[in-house]
């Protein structure tokens, strides 16, 4: 037996040498190519593979069905079926098939944009997957529907959507429907589905450039349309398919430059485009950009644990600490970026960053049952409340507690294909006509490997919460192929055995170490992947720390107080509130952090679902002081971290940290007590001093003066003051100082949306300063400008005072606001 290693960057080159593919189950889907005129198919592997000219790939998808899941990755799907997207039809508006422009043969109807597509793209695959007969039929029914619904032009689907952009057609939710359609033929061999698929793409293909340029959503997905190109074009042979994808690349959004959109889930999806274009571009100019837009988003946003990003809805500059949180379409969107990325580039990062989103973020979106889900998961986030917590998150309105109504349109049909994909990922095929475990979960593959022997490999592993992976084969005959396994980037030491008897693996953290040998039914290879602990200290978020142990992230055990606040008894609506305090800094061996922690085991079986407070298979023990100061803030939010180390005066206690995916309360970033002259006082925040005859509930006055310079009157990238929803009013906005100052100027940027929004410029206004008990209007000011996209300067008779009023009266039936108010000397 051999044991070799291959880095991601060799394996890619390895894929090369690709030759002759057979037929599985993905036969009926091979099938589909061999028929077709252009390109002759690739040879070599047993699934359908990218064809010449496309480059390669450095893994292969198995044909959905080829893997099962089991243990905690099945059950999860299992609640998923029994939960929200198993029964979403019951519950959305957008899921009723009376009347659903997608259901109708005329396109004609209700509700025919994304979240319908969106829904059934996980459906489907969660039946396929369980091959769960009435989860299958209940897609079905929509995919057939949509199926007799193209035009002749090629054309499908709401005909809404034909004309849904001033007149130009809106193509973003025709790109899931898609996604749909691939994972139907994958698992089923339907014959409609490839010339469907191929009549709609000429219709695509017929469009002007410009097309690919337009709509904010449509411009920036553009890349789910070329990785669809590709899957037909791989099964049909099309060459015309690549002009499209040629075209497409050209006129959409330039990710390849660098990122220029910072909404999450644009930001999620968009940002792998180059890679997906490297396929046919074969430029690795493409592969490198996806890992620079990456880096770029994690290198601002990302500056704490969890996998995800500060991206309440969109990303915005000051807004990065750990409360701040990521959709839940951002998470499967990015967790499917990655899947891709790892077939592409063969970079076992990309798997290892799928890992660290699928076990620390994603199961607390949803509550233990899913039955219920939240839009924003924060790696620190202490009451899932039903409260506004605008501006300091970005949307308005209820974003934490969990329902699984339209309050979360998008995520309540987008989280469904999270765990499916993720699970049909679990094992690739490779060029070499071997397997890789890609992603490790308890599973069954069956797949033709080495001469086109059909094996079953099962993988037995309590992993994440345990170390040791045991891959069992069962074959007819024996049959040499390899057996290809990710060693993840934290594992220094893997070891591994074959049938009892170690073999030597020389493999380094990230890299996939290859077991090539003549296998026999009832061979058994053991894969020790030991994790240690390891303290991450986050620079740019004030120092604070994350734990992990192996792939899971520690967040600290808080009690968690349930209460339905609405819904149904089948469809309850949750908020979750802390039981015990949260505001705990840890206390860490200054030689060595990691030493600083307890491992505890819960003996036994794995637990159904491991994802949940009491069922934490793995728990920390650290030593930790309250910091009394650190409180949730007048946003109803945790406070923001300040500079570790932080000096406490409380006694110090034993917590217990659990992992961070089953905490829906959670602290993830901590604060590092210390003490001594480098102990730094956590402050509690002042209150601003800035207050307003009324301030709308989703802004704030304290933009006024938080040194946000905007770009224009109309930037609404930036917080911003205004008085809506007054309109006509006289309103009133007021600076105070702590000391008497000596003023002689301001400058006022005022705030005006037209001509969309309602408030525009003041129709006058005029500054007073406070004396005594009363306001003055300021003496000898030439001017009170009301000017656009610039500040407005006026000079006065200089004042001593501790306080300015601005008097506005707003326009006739506007209202109006204020961007940033400077004060001078
Ligand atoms: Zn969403």
């Amino acid at each position: 037996m051999k044991a070799t290693v291959l880095s991601g960057v060799k394996l890619a080159v390895l894929a090369g040498f690709i030759v002759m593919p057979a037929m599985t189950a993905a036969e009926r889907e091979a099938g589909g190519g061999a028929q077709a005129s252009g390109v002759e198919p690739r040879s070599g592997v047993f699934c359908v593979t990218n064809r010449a000219p496309l480059a390669p790939g450095a893994f292969i998808k198995l044909p959905i069905g080829s893997i099962r899941p089991r243990g905690w990755l099945r059950h999860q799907l299992e609640l998923e079926a029994n939960g929200m997207t198993g029964h979403l039809e019951e519950i959305s508006k957008w899921c009723k098939f009376e009347n659903s422009a997608w259901a109708s043969a005329d396109g004609q109807g209700q509700f025919g944009w994304e979240e319908l597509p969106y829904w059934l793209k996980g459906c489907g695959d969660l039946g396929y997957v369980l091959n769960d007969e009435r989860i299958i039929n209940q897609a079905r029914k929509w995919i057939d529907a949509v199926l007799s619904s193209q035009e002749p032009d090629g054309y499908f689907g709401p005909r809404a959507n034909k004309t849904g952009l001033d007149g130009k057609p809106d193509l973003w939710p025709h790109m899931v429907m898609l996604n749909v359609l691939q994972s139907f033929y994958e698992f089923t061999g339907d014959e409609r589905a490839l010339p469907f698929m191929t009549k709609y793409c000429r219709w695509l293909n017929a469009q002007p450039g410009e097309a690919f340029g337009r709509g904010y959503w449509p411009r920036i997905r553009f890349g789910d349309n070329i990785e669809t190109a590709y899957w037909l074009y791989n099964r049909t042979g099309e060459t015309f398919l690549l002009d499209l994808a040629r075209k497409i690349h050209d006129h959409m959004e330039n990710w390849t430059s660098g990122v220029h959109n910072w909404h999450n889930v644009n930001l999620a999806q968009g940002f792998r485009e180059p890679a997906v274009y490297y396929l046919q571009a074969r430029d690795e100019k493409f592969l490198r950009a996806a890992e620079r837009n990456y880096q770029t988003v994690m290198g601002l946003y990302g500056q704490f644990p969890g996998g995800g990003f500060a991206g309440d809805e969109d990303c915005r500059p000051g807004y990065t600490d750990p409360r701040q949180g990521f959709e839940t379409c951002g998470m499967v969107e990015f967790m499917h970026s990655f899947e891709m990325l790892t077939k592409i580039s063969g970079n076992p990062v990309w798997s290892d960053r799928c890992e660290e989103l699928a076990f620390n973020s994603l199961p607390a979106a949803l509550t233990p049952d899913w039955k219920g889900l939240q839009y924003l998961t924060c790696a620190n986030q202490v009451a899932l409340d039903k409260a506004n917590h605008a501006p300091a998150i970005e949307n308005g309105g209820t974003m934490f507690s969990y329902s699984p109504f339209e309050v979360y349109r998008c995520c309540q049909h987008n989280v469904s294909h999270g765990w499916p994909y993720y699970a049909e990922e679990l094992w690739l095929a490779t060029p070499d006509r071997g397997l890789c475990a890609s992603l490790y979960a308890a599973s069954e593959v069956t797949a033709k490997v080495g001469d086109g022997s059909t094996v079953t490999l099962s993988e037995e592993t309590d992993y994440p919460f345990g170390d040791t992976v045991t891959v069992r084969v069962s074959t007819a005959r024996r049959v040499k192929f390899p057996l290809h396994l990710r060693i993840p980037r934290w594992c220094a030491r893997p070891g591994a055995k074959v049938n009892g008897k170690n073999i030597s693996l020389k493999a380094r953290p990230l890299s996939y170490a290859v077991i090539d040998r003549e296998w026999r039914d009832g061979d058994v290879a053991v894969l020790q992947l030991p994790m240690e602990v390891s303290v991450n200290t986050w620079a740019k978020n004030h120092y604070a720390v994350s734990v992990d142990y192996g792939p899971l992230t520690f967040s600290l055990k808080i009690g968690e107080q349930w209460t339905r606040y609405g819904g149904t008894e089948t469809w309850p609506e949750w908020e979750v509130r802390p039981a015990t305090a949260w505001n705990y800094g840890l206390l860490l061996d200054g030689r060595d952090p990691a030493k600083s922690f307890e491992i505890v085991r819960e003996r036994g079986s794995l637990p159904a679902n491991p994802f949940t407070t009491e069922n934490a298979p793995v728990t920390l023990r650290a030593k930790a002081k309250k910091i009394p100061a650190w409180k949730v803030d007048r946003f109803g939010l945790v406070g923001k971290l300040q500079d570790s180390p932080v000096r406490s005066d409380e006694p110090t206690e034993t917590v217990t940290l659990i992992p961070m995916g089953a905490a829906r309360l959670r602290v993830s970033a901590f604060p590092v007590i210390g003490s001594g002259s480098k102990a730094n006082e956590w402050t509690e925040p002042k209150p601003p001093p800035v207050s307003a005859s009324h301030c709308f509930a989703n802004d704030t006055v304290e933009a006024l003066v938080d040194g946000i310079e905007p770009k224009n009157s109309h930037d609404q990238s930036i917080p911003r003051f205004t008085w809506w929803d007054h309109r006509g009013t006289a309103e009133w906005v007021q600076y105070d100082f702590t000391k008497p100052r000596k003023i002689s100027a301001v400058e006022v940027y005022w705030f005006d949306d037209a001509p969309n929004g309602g408030c525009r410029a003041p129709q006058s206004w005029k500054l007073f300063y406070r004396q005594g008990e009363s306001w003055k209007p300021v003496e000898g000011a030439a001017l009170f400008g009301t000017k656009l996209d610039a500040y407005n300067h006026t000079a006065f008779q200089p004042v001593e005072t501790t306080g300015l009023r601005i008097e506005v009266q707003l326009q006739p039936n506007y209202s109006g606001g204020v961007l940033e108010w400077k004060v001078s000397d």
